[in-house]
């Protein structure tokens, strides 16, 4: 059974074609994802509107596309999934409506999928990691620490008290008036720095619990910024690379303490799987750093490719394909949700729409 994916959460206007193949693997038949950055650029952020507008005009097409990168057509698509939530309001709407309306013409079952979901669980659609797993989410909205038990079986072990680990990045380029979007700017320049220059904050670090707090980095890095202002190319290049040093090894330091706690709560898995997900997992420098907690712990990170880590429409057809292997499905009239933790109790198992 095919199952089509739609993704339009955010700035990312993607749909995918994702099965089962005999042998039991996800096969990913194709990946289409249009990004909108251009459009928002000017603005330094992604607006909201514009983003709604863009999707509008965008997701026929990204589906033709899809169907076509796939060399299959509507008819031989067995099931649609859409991004319902967490995001924003305007680009939900336009894909649960399309995917509603594609399920409804088609007569196929409509799988309203949690964004977050998608993430969680690629892992499995890269590497076919079986559960229980560690998941650590580090996106633009996002920075979580998650046991993944199995399908809609979350425990938050840790999330951010203040700024998402993504929003700390391009907060960090903007000041820095690198481009939007900050996270590969920042990274680009960071290989020109040097990284011990400036002495930055590793906030919570040390600490018992798995939560995490950039914005104390965030305003330790403008003051620096400040005091050596007008900077030149080599000082912005030098605070890329504190701020990233900063953020691998405040990372690091959590994941080291969630890889134990992991394993005092399952003593006889052989080997503990930590999975990347979220456009920050695309960062070589923070890569790093897990490796090496990883090699410590005896622990295997797996860091799916990088179009599968930040938002697809490959991962949320995944998650749709798994929820309909368990039998769930959802009603036409599901709404979206602009907030949707993902261990809400009501989350699990049960259909969305009740
Ligand atoms: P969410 O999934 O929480 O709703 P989102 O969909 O915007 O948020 P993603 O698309 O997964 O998040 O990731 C985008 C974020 O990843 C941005 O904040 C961007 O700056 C950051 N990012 C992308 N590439 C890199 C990189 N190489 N280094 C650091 N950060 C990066
Ligand atoms: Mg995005
Ligand atoms: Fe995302």
């Amino acid at each position: 059974r095919l199952v089509l994916g739609i993704e339009t959460s955010c700035d990312e206007t993607a749909a995918a074609i994702v099965r089962r193949s005999a042998d039991g693997r996800a096969e990913i038949l194709s990946n289409t994802v249009l990004s909108q950055i251009e459009e928002h650029q000017a603005f330094g952020g992604v607006v909201p509107e514009i983003a709604a507008r863009a999707h509008v005009e965008a997701l026929d097409g990204i589906i033709r596309a899809a169907l076509a990168d796939a060399k299959v057509t509507l008819s031989d698509v067995g099931a649609v999934a859409a991004t319902v939530g967490p995001g924003l309001v305007g680009g939900l709407l336009v894909g649960a409506m399309t995917g509603k309306a594609i399920a409804s013409a088609r007569g196929l079952p409509f799988v309203a999928v949690n964004h977050l979901e998608g993430h969680a669980l690629s892992p499995r659609l890269s590497d076919a990691v079986t559960y229980p797993y560690l998941l650590l989410l580090v996106s633009g909205g996002h920075s979580q620490i998650l046991l993944v038990r199995g399908l809609g079986d979350y425990e938050r072990w840790g999330t951010t008290i203040d700024d998402a680990l993504g929003e700390a990045f391009d907060k960090t380029a903007k000041l820095l008036e690198l481009p939007h979007p900050g996270g590969p700017n920042v990274e680009k320049m960071a290989a020109a720095g040097d990284a011990k220059r400036f002495s930055l904050p590793r906030p919570m670090k040390g600490e018992e619990r798995l939560d995490f707090s950039f914005s104390g980095l965030k305003t330790a890095l403008r003051l620096v910024a400040e005091a050596h202002a007008p900077l030149s190319d080599q000082d912005v290049a030098d605070l890329c690379a504190a701020f990233q040093l900063a953020a691998a090894e405040t990372v690091a330091d959590r994941i080291r303490r969630a890889l134990k706690r992991f394993r005092a709560v399952f003593p006889d898995l052989d080997e503990p799987v930590l999975g990347v997900a979220g456009g920050v997992g695309a960062n070589l420098a923070i890569r790093a750093a897990l490796t090496a907690e990883c090699e410590a712990a005896g622990a295997r990170l797996v860091a799916p490719p990088l179009d599968l880590c930040s938002d697809n429409g490959a991962m949320i057809a995944y998650a749709g394909l798994e929820r309909l292997e368990a039998g769930l499905t959802d009603p036409r009239d599901v709404a979206v949700r602009s907030r949707w933790p993902l261990d809400e109790k009501s989350a699990p198992l049960v259909g969305h729409g009740r």
